[in-house]
């Protein structure tokens, strides 16, 4: 059955190709993001293959962008079936520059060199906002057109960090932590009302967010990019295709009674000790 399908982020790189995917299955897609024009742009493709989208612009911390968008949304497909929430994302204020801190680090004077002492509330703050309240608040807004009805569900994007944190992201780390967790409380709460409540934990992709940290201006692999490929017994990044199935399977009403659950996408990554 077609079902209107919410997507936030879904200008960027992950969540625009689950949103060409659900309009394939005949779905109807908001595709929502705080950059109008790159919604508009995976809109107006999905309309171009033959599906159904429109492009609107919200801010996932922003309760009342978020009314403005449902309105728009209600009136042009009705209520919405499924959100997805994708807006998410790291903050280089929440981030060290090391791995691991060491006795010299006390004395290194390089301008940008940042240890756990020099973290800014600001940069962790933006991070748990926009991946924590920025899943919270979607859902407050669009969920509760949810209630009571069959086939409906949230989708949340977790992360491989949520597991076992990832070096030098504490922040990004953290918040992802607390999405897996916020994923486990939803669908407990809304379990009486018909809502399921999930997260898939991509591992790693190579976007844009990450590709300076990922690879050398010549392609060549970072000492942490190697790291990573070493550390995912596939050897190889996800690509964003490597996603559709799950979230496919997740949202589908043959999911009916899977809720609470964290899907790693990730090439065995999490299942790898490293030995
Ligand atoms: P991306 O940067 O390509 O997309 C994120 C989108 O969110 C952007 O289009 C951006 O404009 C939008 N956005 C940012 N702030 C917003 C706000 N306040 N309101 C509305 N939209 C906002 O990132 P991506 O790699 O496609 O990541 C998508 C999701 O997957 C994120 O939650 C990310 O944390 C998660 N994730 C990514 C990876 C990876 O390797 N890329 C791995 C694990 C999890």
């Amino acid at each position: 059955m077609a079902k209107t399908i919410v997507l936030t982020g879904a200008g960027g790189v992950l969540c625009s190709t689950m949103a060409i995917a659900l309009a394939k299955q005949g779905h109807q897609i908001a595709v929502l993001d705080l950059r109008k024009e790159a919604a508009d742009a995976v809109a107006q493709q999905i309309n171009n293959d033959g599906g159904n989208a429109i492009g609107v612009a919200a801010n996932v911390l922003e309760k009342d962008s978020l009314e403005t968008a449902k309105k728009e949304i209600n009136s042009k497909y009705g209520k919405v079936d499924i959100l997805i929430n994708g807006a998410g994302g790291n903050h280089p204020l929440g981030t060290t520059s090391n791995p691991f801190f060491q006795l010299e680090d006390l004395d290194n004077q390089t301008e940008g060199f940042k240890t756990f002492f020099d973290l800014d509330p600001k940069g962790i703050e933006f991070t748990f906002n926009l991946n924590f309240l920025g899943t919270l608040l979607p859902t407050q807004v669009f969920a509760t057109d949810m209630v009571g009805r069959e086939g409906c569900s949230v989708l949340n994007i977790s992360s491989m960090n949520a597991f076992t944190p990832l070096t030098k992201i504490p922040a990004y780390s953290g918040a992802k932590a607390a999405v897996s967790n916020f994923t486990q409380w939803l669908a407990v709460h809304f379990s009486k009302v018909g809502i399921r409540v999930n997260a898939i934990a991509p591992g790693f992709f190579l976007t844009d967010q990450n590709r300076a940290l990922l690879t050398n201006s010549d392609g060549s692999a970072t000492p942490r990019g190697e790291q990573i490929i070493g550390q995912t017994p596939m050897g190889r990044y996800g690509t964003p295709d490597d996603l559709v199935s799950t979230v496919n399977w997740l949202c589908d009403d043959g999911a009916a009674f899977i809720t609470g659950i964290v899907v790693p996408i990730d090439g065995g990554f999490s299942a790898y000790s490293g030995v």
